[in-house]
């Protein structure tokens, strides 16, 4: 189920643009448009739903699915050597999207 305001389901939606670099029925991926990293992309479910604490089987099994996905995904986007994997929950974590997405960071050293 998407959301009609939600940026993410907009996007999956195709009613915004983004750079996306893969797609399947289960999910998208697509580059951060303010990148914190040389690589920055956001894997994102085809649900909407804010938390981890939300979870159900059938968002269990979407989650499992991305996380087999991410990294050939990472490899491919110029991951190779490397990634860092970030879910924001909730507002002391500075959540600004309350779609569920995995942060895919890499291309370079990342900071500890
Ligand atoms: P979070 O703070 O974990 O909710 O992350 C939301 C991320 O979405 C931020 O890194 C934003 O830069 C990113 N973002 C927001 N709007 C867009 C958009 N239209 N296309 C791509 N990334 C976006
Ligand atoms: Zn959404």
């Amino acid at each position: 189920m998407l959301s009609n305001d939600c940026i993410f389901c907009k996007i999956i939606k195709g009613e915004i643009p983004s750079a996306k670099v893969y797609e399947d029925e289960q999910m998208v991926v697509f580059k951060d448009i303010e990148p914190k990293a040389k690589v920055h992309l956001l894997a994102v479910p085809k649900e909407h739903f804010k938390l981890l604490s939300e979870l159900n089987a059938e968002r269990a099994s979407l989650l499992s699915h991305m996380l087999q996905k991410i990294p050939a995904i990472a490899a491919e986007n110029g991951c190779a050597g490397g990634y860092r994997l970030v879910i924001n929950q909730g507002d002391d974590a500075g959540q600004t999207v309350f779609h569920l997405h995995i942060h895919i960071m890499g291309g370079e050293v990342l900071p500890v």
